[in-house]
């Protein structure tokens, strides 16, 4: 999915701007986004948040439905470009065509991993296919680059069988990295974990984590506690890094959760809209190149195949320096 925000900003990170060495318990609450185009939807943002800009290399948590999209065309996110991350698109409900400048042509339905990683640049249009279900729900994520590897070659994955892991009434679906030694096929370039939780109706689990990885969890759906503390659907939970496992709980109705984490990113970043990069001058290096390339211009964003329609023009960039953040 595109930023679509009419003003973003860059990250301003504030209260956990510093890493915690230790295990800690911090709630952030969502940001209601209201996306733009031409069908109103509405995404609750975690990341970038103001007090947390990244969990690992995790920067972009964008969580949204259950949309009823019995009666429209559903999701529409004209051709964006991307760079110096990964995307990773995870269903719930629904299905999403995604098509983008490389060639690729995939749908994509819940279960199954997309991963594309946008290096030096890429362009992509995601749209609800003209025979989608009824309900749309997913999250969208983001990975940050690390410098050596933020110039790579454009390349898109799909995944659609990943490992699972069943402990009592805990089924977890590892999408990036590892957990309890079954390790999912999808690229990272940094140490990175994410996995799909569901827990049963008043189960409890301790889930086995990687004790230098910072992690967090974001309740997706039900009634859960972490640490014994409920999380509000919605949340998300920051827990530091120092633990070997994470306590969950479920209520009466069960729960869905996402864990994400990974090694703390410690490099500078600055995102804007679509964009990540290091500094000023590249963001607007990247926004010119796109500019131009709506234009016809053969620039580092080629054409999305097979996609009939305009791409999204970016915003204006704002009068002010862009400033990277970096966490310590
Ligand atoms: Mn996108």
């Amino acid at each position: 999915m595109s930023n679509l925000e009419r003003d973003p900003h860059e990250t301003v990170a504030g209260g956990l701007a510093t890493v915690s060495p230790e295990p800690t318990r911090r709630l952030l609450e969502p940001r209601e986004v209201p996306l733009g185009g031409t069908r109103a939807m509405v995404v609750r943002r975690t990341l970038p948040h103001r007090d947390l800009p990244t969990v690992g290399a995790w920067c972009f948590v964008d969580d949204y439905g259950p949309a009823d999209v019995s009666r429209s065309s559903g999701m529409h996110v004209p051709p964006h470009p991307h760079t110096g991350l990964q995307t990773v698109t995870w269903l719930l409900a629904g299905e999403v065509h995604h098509q983008d400048s490389v060639g690729s042509q995939q749908r994509v339905r819940p279960g199954e991993l997309s991963i594309m990683t946008a290096g030096r640049g890429i362009a992509h249009a995601e749209t609800s296919p003209p025979d989608h279900p009824p309900l749309l729900r997913g999250v969208q994520l983001w990975v940050a680059l690390p410098d050596g590897d933020r110039h790579v070659r454009p390349h898109f994955a799909h995944h659609a069988t990943l490992p699972v892991v069943v402990d009592g009434g805990l089924r977890a679906t590892v999408m990036v990295g590892s957990v309890a030694g079954e390790r999912s096929p999808a690229e990272s370039y940094t140490p990175l974990v994410g996995a799909d939780l569901v827990l049963d109706r008043d189960a409890t689990a301790r889930l086995p984590v990687e004790a230098d990885f910072e992690h967090a969890v974001l309740a997706l759906g039900g009634d859960v506690t972490v640490d014994g503390a409920p999380v509000p659907a919605a949340s998300l939970v920051y827990l530091g890094c120092g633990r070997r496992e994470i306590a969950l709980a479920a209520g009466s109705s069960g729960a869905r959760l996402l864990l994400l984490g990974g090694a703390p990113f410690e490099e500078e970043l600055l995102m804007w809209w679509n964009f990540i990069g290091r500094d000023h001058e590249e963001i607007v290096a990247f926004r010119t190149e796109w500019e131009a390339s709506r234009a016809g211009a053969a620039t580092r964003f080629d054409p999305v195949t097979g996609y009939d329609g305009p791409p999204l023009p970016a915003p204006e960039l704002p009068t002010t320096r862009l400033r990277p953040r970096r966490r310590r």
